[in-house]
C-alpha cells in the first residue's frame, strides 16, 4: 500500500515538473504566442499525453485483471481436485489450524471420529490471518462465509496423543508420525502422520493398519505353531532312535515298536510339509482347476463311506441328504479334498454315539453345501480363526488328535478358486456347521459323461 502511495506522489511530481519544462519551453521556443494559441497547444498536448497515459493504465490494468482471474480459476481447479482427492481417500484426512480448530476433514475421517459426514469436505474452522492458507483449504473457502462448523479437534476425539502430535506439529513445524488405537465404534490401529502445511495449518493422515497388523499378528503365529508342529514329531524320533541305539534294537518286541513310533512321527512330519506345499501351491496360483460337472450326492457317498472305513473304530454315525441328480460345476478332486476335509473334522470333533449331517440345496442360484456335527463346538471367539493356517482349536486335545491344523485354510482357498465362499458356525458342546457355496451346472443335462469345462488357465 505504502508502495503505491509513493509511486502516486512520484507521478504526480513528475507530471508538475513536465508541465513546468513544458510551459518554460514554449515560453522559450514561441515568446510572442497569443494567450489563446497557447492555451490551444496546451489543450492537445495534454489531451494526446491523456490519451497515451490512459492507454497504458488501461493495458496494465486488464493484464492484472486476466491474471487475476487465471489465478482465480487454478485455485478453483485446484480446490475441486483437492475436494476430490480428499473424498476418494481410503485414508482419514484431518486439516486443524493454529487454534486447533478443525479446518477440514474427509468422509474417511468423519467415519472414524465425531465429525459430521455431511461437512465433509467443506471448510470450517479457518485461521483468521491467512487469506492464501484460507485458499490452500478448500474451495468454498471465502472471508465472508461463516464457517459450515467449528469442531476443536478435543471435540472429536478424546485421545491426548492425537492431540498431542497436532499440537507438537504447530509448535514446532516438524512432521510428526505415531501408531495410534481407536475405539469410537470398533477397535482399529491407525499409523498418524501429522505434517505442517503452511505456517498456519496442519495435516494428519490416518492409515488404518489394523489388516496389516492382523496379517503379520497370523504369520507370527503361523511360524511359532510350525516350529512347534515340527519339534514334535522330530523330538520323538529323536527319542525312539536314541533308545533304540541304547539296546532296544536287541529287544524284537522293543525294536518294532520303537520302528511303528517312529514311522508314525515321520508321517506326520511328510502330512505336515505335503499340506504346506499344497497351501502354498494354491495360494500362489500353481494350481490349475479343471472344471467339469460333477453328481454330488455321488460324490459325497463315496467320501462318506471312505470315511466310514478309516474310522471303523468310531461310532460316529453319518446321514447324507442331496438332491437326487444335484449338479455342481467343479474340479471333482478338489471337490473331494474339500468334503473329506470338512466331513473328517465333522468326525474327529465329535462325540461317541454323535452325528455328522452333510446337506445340499440350491439358493439364490447357487448350491449351498452344509456339514453339520454333534460335536464338541468351537468357541465363539476361536471360531474366525479357524481357517488361519495351522490354527488348531483346544491344544490340549488337538495334541492327541491327528491333523496339522492346515485342512481349513486348504478348503477355504480351494473354494475360493470355486468362486465360492465358506462360513463356520458352532456352539460350544453343541456342535458345529461349516457351509460353503458352489456355482451349480444343473443346465447340463447328461452328468459325469466326460462333459468337462476345462478351465486350464483358472488363476486361483
Ligand atoms: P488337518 O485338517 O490338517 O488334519 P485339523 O483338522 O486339526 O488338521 P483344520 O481342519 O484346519 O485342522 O481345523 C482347525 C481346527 O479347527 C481344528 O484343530 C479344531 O480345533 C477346529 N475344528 C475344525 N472343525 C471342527 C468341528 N467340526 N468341530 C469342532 N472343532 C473343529
Ligand atoms: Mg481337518
Amino acid at each position: 500500500m505504502k508502495n503505491l502511495e509513493r509511486r502516486v506522489w512520484t507521478v504526480t511530481l513528475g507530471a508538475l515538473l513536465i508541465f513546468v519544462a513544458y510551459e518554460i519551453i514554449k515560453t522559450v521556443l514561441f515568446p510572442h504566442i497569443s494567450i489563446i494559441n497557447s492555451h490551444v497547444i496546451t489543450v492537445i498536448v495534454v489531451a494526446v499525453m491523456t490519451f497515451f497515459v490512459s492507454r497504458y493504465a488501461l493495458n496494465r490494468y486488464s493484464q492484472a485483471l486476466a491474471e487475476t482471474q487465471r489465478q482465480t480459476a487454478i485455485t478453483e481447479e485446484t480446490n475441486r481436485l483437492l475436494s476430490g482427492v480428499l473424498a476418494t481417500m481410503h485414508e482419514a484426512v484431518i486439516i486443524v489450524d493454529s487454534q486447533m480448530r478443525v479446518a477440514l476433514y474427509n468422509e474417511a475421517a468423519a467415519r472414524v471420529f465425531k465429525l459430521a459426514a455431511a461437512d465433509a469436505g467443506k471448510p470450517g474452522a479457518r485461521p483468521t490471518t491467512s487469506k492464501t492458507s484460507r485458499q490452500e483449504v478448500g474451495s468454498q473457502a471465502s472471508s465472508n462465509v461463516e464457517p459450515a462448523h467449528a469442531y476443536r479437534l478435543t471435540d472429536t476425539t478424546r485421545d491426548p496423543a492425537i492431540n498431542d502430535a497436532f499440537k507438537q506439529v504447530l509448535e514446532h513445524g516438524a512432521p510428526f508420525e505415531l501408531r495410534i488405537e481407536i475405539a469410537e465404534r470398533e477397535r482399529r490401529s491407525f499409523q498418524l502422520n501429522v505434517a505442517p502445511l503452511g505456517s498456519e495449518l496442519v495435516v494428519g493422515v490416518f492409515f488404518d493398519i489394523t489388516q496389516l497388523e492382523k496379517l503379520e499378528r497370523v504369520r507370527r503365529e503361523f511360524f511359532a505353531n510350525l516350529s512347534h508342529e515340527l519339534r514334535t514329531p522330530l523330538t520323538a524320533i529323536l527319542a525312539c532312535s536314541e533308545t533304540l541305539l541304547a539296546g532296544a534294537i536287541n529287544d524284537a518286541k522293543d525294536r518294532n515298536r520303537f520302528l511303528q513310533a517312529l514311522r508314525k512321527h515321520a508321517e506326520r512330519m511328510n502330512d505336515l510339509i505335503s499340506d504346506i506345499s499344497d497351501l502354498s501351491a494354491i495360494e500362489s496360483g500353481q494350481v490349475k482347476l479343471c472344471l467339469e460337472t460333477v453328481r454330488l450326492g455321488r460324490l459325497v457317498a463315496d467320501v462318506v463311506t471312505t470315511l466310514e472305513s478309516r474310522r471303523a473304530d468310531s461310532d460316529v454315525g453319518f446321514r447324507t441328504s442331496i438332491p437326487d441328480g444335484l449338479l455342481v460345476l467343479a474340479d471333482r478332486t478338489r471337490l473331494e479334498q474339500i468334503l473329506y476335509n470338512l466331513i473328517d473334522n465333522a468326525a474327529k470333533f465329535n462325540r461317541p454315539g454323535g452325528s455328522v449331517n452333510v446337506m445340499a440345496e440350491i439358493e439364490d442360484g447357487k448350491i449351498v453345501i452344509s456339514v453339520e456335527d454333534t460335536g464338541i463346538g468351537i468357541a465363539a471367539s476361536d471360531v474366525p480363526r479357524v481357517f488361519e493356517r495351522l490354527y488348531r482349536g483346544d491344544k490340549s486335545r488337538s495334541s492327541k488328535t491327528e491333523g496339522t491344523g492346515l485342512g481349513l485354510a486348504i478348503v477355504k482357498h480351494l473354494v475360493r478358486a470355486h468362486g465360492g465362499e465358506i462360513t463356520a458356525s458352532s456352539e460350544l458342546g453343541r456342535g458345529s456347521r461349516f457351509a460353503f457355496t458352489l456355482p451349480t451346472a444343473s443346465h447340463l443335462e447328461k452328468p459325469d459323461e466326460g462333459v468337462a469345462v476345462e478351465l486350464s488357465a483358472l488363476d486361483l
